[in-house]
């Protein structure tokens, strides 16, 4: 792996904190983004290291230019959210399925490694806990299988091309960048919402549904070791720890000094129990290194901090 990372949809909430550790790491980033969801106050306003392309990746007529002195691509663009890929689901499998296999034949055509989000999603509702990369993938919505989907091809053109590549299972990662008012936002920035404007904290249900929750700047170090390194497959990203709705809450008001809860009827189809065994990625990437206590107050104490960490695994 050389110089030079093409980052698609690097304007996004993870792609720019993975942009920004490209950067700090010493190398050369080029951005693709439709700025569908990201914004370009995301990423630096001039970086002699960067390049930001304004486009999207199913657009043939950029392709060429895109790969140019390219040693590696991530791939993070994606329509994101469950509820919409339910709503619509055509062009969910278009932006998730259609556009993955273009960016696996841009990486097959240059002859690079290329890192892609998957998602906990994947595994549906967990029988057992912590989830394994070996556990049995049951998605139960259509961005759960479109994700499962550019995993398979990503396996197929490692058989047929030889194509080096790493998919990664993100659980619920948290931190600044994630736009707090989206519908589709998660737990984290709901809470810190209602937080600031002196709301109670809504619990949906009885609180006690956890999630693994990452916070994103691990997740712009595991992508980076990710590019670097040669494994192949799948890895869960996540904390390795479990944390109740409930428990989050509380860690919240600690940390504000204040805070109540309201209750509010669960969601229906809402997963029970998520968390990741990461014993792959200490191994392979490096283990987290941000505790949910310390991100979340760090969150707490900066303007920027909103947000991340959606409540429905793979949002
Ligand atoms: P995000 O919406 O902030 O980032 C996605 C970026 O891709 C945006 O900048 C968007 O403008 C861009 N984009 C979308 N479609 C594009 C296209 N066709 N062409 C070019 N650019 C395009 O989302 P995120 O939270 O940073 O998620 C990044 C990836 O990680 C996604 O694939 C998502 O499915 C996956 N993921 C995220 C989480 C999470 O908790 N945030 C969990 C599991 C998986």
């Amino acid at each position: 792996m050389g110089e030079r990372i093409l980052v698609i949809g690097g304007a996004g909430f993870i792609g720019s904190h993975t942009v920004d550790h490209l950067l700090t790491q010493g190398y050369s980033v080029r951005v693709l983004d439709n700025f569908s969801t990201g914004r370009r106050e995301n990423l630096p306003a001039s970086h002699p290291r960067l390049e930001v392309v304004t486009g999207d990746i199913g657009d043939s007529h950029l392709w060429a230019n895109l790969l140019a002195d390219i040693d590696g691509i991530l791939h993070l663009a994606a329509q994101v959210s469950v509820q919409k890929s339910i709503e619509n689901p055509v062009n969910s499998c278009t932006e998730n399925i259609r556009n993955f296999v273009i960016v696996l034949e841009l990486a097959r055509k240059r002859g690079v490694r290329v890192v892609y989000a998957s998602s906990a999603a994947v595994y549906g509702d967990p029988q057992t806990l912590p989830l394994r990369e070996s556990d049995p993938v049951v998605p139960i919505s259509p961005y759960g299988l479109e994700k499962y989907s550019n995993e398979l091809y990503a396996q197929l053109y490692e058989k047929m091309y030889g194509l080096s590549h790493l998919g990664m299972r993100y659980f619920n990662v948290y931190g600044p960048r994630q736009d707090p008012y989206s519908p589709y936002s998660g737990v984290i920035s709901r809470f810190i919402v209602q937080m600031r404007s002196g709301q109670p904290l809504s619990i949906r249900g009885d609180g006690l549904q956890e999630r693994d929750f990452i916070h994103v700047a691990d997740v712009a170090r595991a992508n980076v070791a990710a590019l670097f390194c040669t494994c192949s497959g799948v890895l869960n990203i996540g904390s390795g720890c479990a944390t109740t709705i409930r428990q989050l809450g509380e860690t919240l008001c600690d940390l504000h000094g204040s805070g109540e809860f309201s209750w509010v009827p669960p969601i229906a189809g809402d997963i029970r129990h998520s968390c990741a065994d990461i014993t792959a990625m200490r191994t392979l990437l490096g283990a987290p290194k941000i505790t949910l206590a310390a991100g979340l107050g760090e969150f707490l104490n900066t303007d920027a901090g909103v947000d991340v960490g959606a409540e429905a695994v793979g949002a």
